[in-house]
Order: structure tokens, then C-alpha cells, then sequence
């Protein structure tokens, strides 16, 4: 059976895709080696890549939704699509062009214009929002994903990329599929943490990212997904590295570990490697280490490490 880890945070910057790509390279060097399938499912700021070292094998287009399209040809330029456009999206005609038209970003692809164009003059055709990746990487199969900018429906293609990977997992027999989630509490989110069996959230001892951490906690508990915390920079605001802890404990939630701050972390980050990778006898790796083998052992997977 397939474990899915989700790794999550409440805003973006927390080290999430660093702790991620930690993980999967542990899972590899786990004693015995754990086969991870990796999903990168924060869509809209996709680094994931950018510490595993992907080659691409397959790209696919991720089509989104629908927008409307004006047939110039059919249209009589009643103006009715205008007033029954709720988001504005509809371009009167002007002097650089003379026919009512759509606008493509502000289209939501409701329809309703479809349904109200006396001359039938309006179709809905369907749109490239992104496309989707699978990669051969260094801690294994690698999905990810990118979206076009102001395109909308992340969360379908974080459904579509965690799917992939999940199916991977399946053929090669892979017992972990570790995810990169998205950030912040929206739709990508429920998505990504969708049948997910432990969802760990790394948090920073700031006054914002305790509050982000109970808002994902609020989301994560909201549709009954295991959650645990990992407090990274801990030691840069001990003071609240304890209230995060306090809070923790108040709500029985296990705080996993303490990840001192280390300019290692964005260093390795810079030379495309995971801070595992970089120097694994670095006070942060080892904090990693210990969090990982209580991750394994939340898990129900073998083994460990020293
Ligand atoms: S409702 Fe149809 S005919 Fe009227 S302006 Fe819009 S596209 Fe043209
Ligand atoms: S599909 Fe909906 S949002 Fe798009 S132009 Fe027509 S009425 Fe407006």
C-alpha cells in the first residue's frame, strides 16, 4: 500500500521544497532504501525540479477550462453579451477593433453569454492553462507541473500531477509517494492533501507563521488528515519556538522537530542540491534525520537512519 506525505506550510518561504527534497533524499539513503515518487504539487511556484536534478521523459498539456469565443462573422453587435457578462469580460468594440470580443483573462467560461447571443455567435473552446512533466530524477520519478501565468484551476492540475505520480507509485511498486504542496490554505491545498496519510507542516517562530500554522492545521484537521510540525529556524526566536510548541501540545499535535537556522539551506539550494546532499553532518541535516525516522516510523516503513 502506498503512503502519501504531504509536506506543507502556511505561506510560502518556509523551507517547505528544501525539507522536501531533504526527504527524498533520505528516503533513498534510509537503511534499507525506501522507492519514493516525488510530486511537486505547488503549481504555481514549481522549485521542486530545481534540487532533484530532472531529466524530462514526457510533457503533457494540461487543458484548464473553457472560454468564450465572438464568431465576428455571426455577430450583429446587440451588445447582450455585455450585459450579461458578470465579469466584465466582454470588450465592446472599439477603435483598434471594430467587433465585440473576448477578454481571455477575464473570461470565468460561465456561458451564460453562449446561452444568451440571439445569433448563436458566441462558443466556448476549451484552454491550454499549464502542462505537466514527468522526470527521471535523483531521489527517483519526479512529476511537476507549471501553470500559465493568471490561469486558474491549480488545483485540478495538483489533482492531476498527485494522480500521476500515484499511478507510478502503483506500477514501480513504490510504497512512498512524498508531496511537495502547495502553500496557504486554498483550493490547491485540499487537493494536495486529498487521501493523504500524514501531512507535516513546517512552520518558522514568527508571529505569521504561527498563525499560518494554525490555519493549515485548521484545514488539514478539517478533513481528518494525520498531521505533525516541524519548527524550521527554531533557534532564531526561541521564545516563540516555545509558544509554537505550547500551542502544539494544546492541541495535541506532535511537533516533530526543531531545524536550527543554517545559510547552508540556501546555499545547497543555490548549487542545486538538497541540504542532505550538501553536507549531511550539518546541525540541520542531523535535526532532518531525526524528523525523518519518526516520519518512517509514523508511516509503518522500514528501517531508518544513523
Ligand atoms: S450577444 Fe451575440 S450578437 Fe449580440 S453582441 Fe454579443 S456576440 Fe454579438
Ligand atoms: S463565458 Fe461567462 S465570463 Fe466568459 S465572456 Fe461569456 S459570460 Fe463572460
Amino acid at each position: 500500500m502506498i503512503k502519501q506525505l504531504v509536506i506543507l506550510s502556511g505561506k510560502g518561504g518556509t523551507g517547505k521544497t528544501s525539507l522536501t527534497a531533504a526527504f527524498a533524499n533520505l528516503a533513498k539513503r534510509n537503511i534499507p532504501p525506501i522507492k519514493a515518487v516525488l510530486a511537486d504539487a505547488d503549481v504555481d511556484a514549481a522549485n521542486l525540479e530545481l534540487v532533484t536534478q530532472p531529466t524530462l521523459l514526457e510533457a503533457h498539456e494540461f487543458i484548464g477550462g473553457e472560454i468564450a469565443i465572438i464568431n465576428s462573422n455571426l455577430c450583429m453587435s446587440c451588445g447582450i453579451c455585455e450585459q450579461v457578462c458578470r465579469f466584465d469580460a466582454i470588450i465592446p468594440p472599439n477603435s483598434n477593433h471594430p467587433a465585440y470580443q473576448v477578454d481571455t483573462v477575464a473570461c470565468d467560461g460561465c456561458a451564460a453569454c453562449v446561452y444568451q447571443c440571439p445569433e448563436e455567435a458566441i462558443s466556448m473552446v476549451s484552454q491550454r492553462a499549464g502542462s505537466w512533466y514527468h522526470s527521471d530524477s535523483l531521489y527517483g520519478d519526479l512529476f511537476h507541473a507549471d501553470l500559465i501565468p493568471a490561469q486558474e484551476n491549480s488545483g485540478k492540475l495538483v489533482t492531476v500531477v498527485k494522480q500521476n505520480g500515484r499511478l507510478k507509485a502503483l506500477d514501480t511498486n513504490a510504497p512512498l509517494l512524498i508531496i511537495d504542496g502547495p502553500p496557504g490554505i486554498g483550493c490547491p491545498v485540499i487537493s494536495a492533501i486529498a487521501g493523504a496519510d500524514l501531512g507535516v507542516i513546517v512552520t518558522e517562530p514568527t508571529p505569521a507563521g504561527a498563525h499560518d500554522l494554525e490555519r493549515a492545521l485548521q484545514t488539514i484537521q478539517h478533513f481528518h488528515i494525520p498531521a505533525l510540525v516541524v519548527v524550521n529556524k527554531a533557534d532564531l526566536n526561541p521564545a516563540m519556538t516555545d509558544a509554537i510548541k505550547t500551542y502544539c501540545a494544546e492541541k495535541q499535535i506532535e511537533v516533530l522537530g526543531e531545524i536550527p537556522y543554517d545559510s547552508s539551506m540556501s546555499d545547497a539550494m543555490k548549487l542545486g542540491k538538497d541540504i542532505i546532499a550538501y553536507n549531511p553532518d550539518l546541525p540541520a541535516s542531523q535535526a532532518l534525520i531525526l524528523i525523518w525516522n519518526k516520519i518512517i516510523k509514523y508511516l509503518s516503513l522500514d528501517g531508518g537512519l544513523t
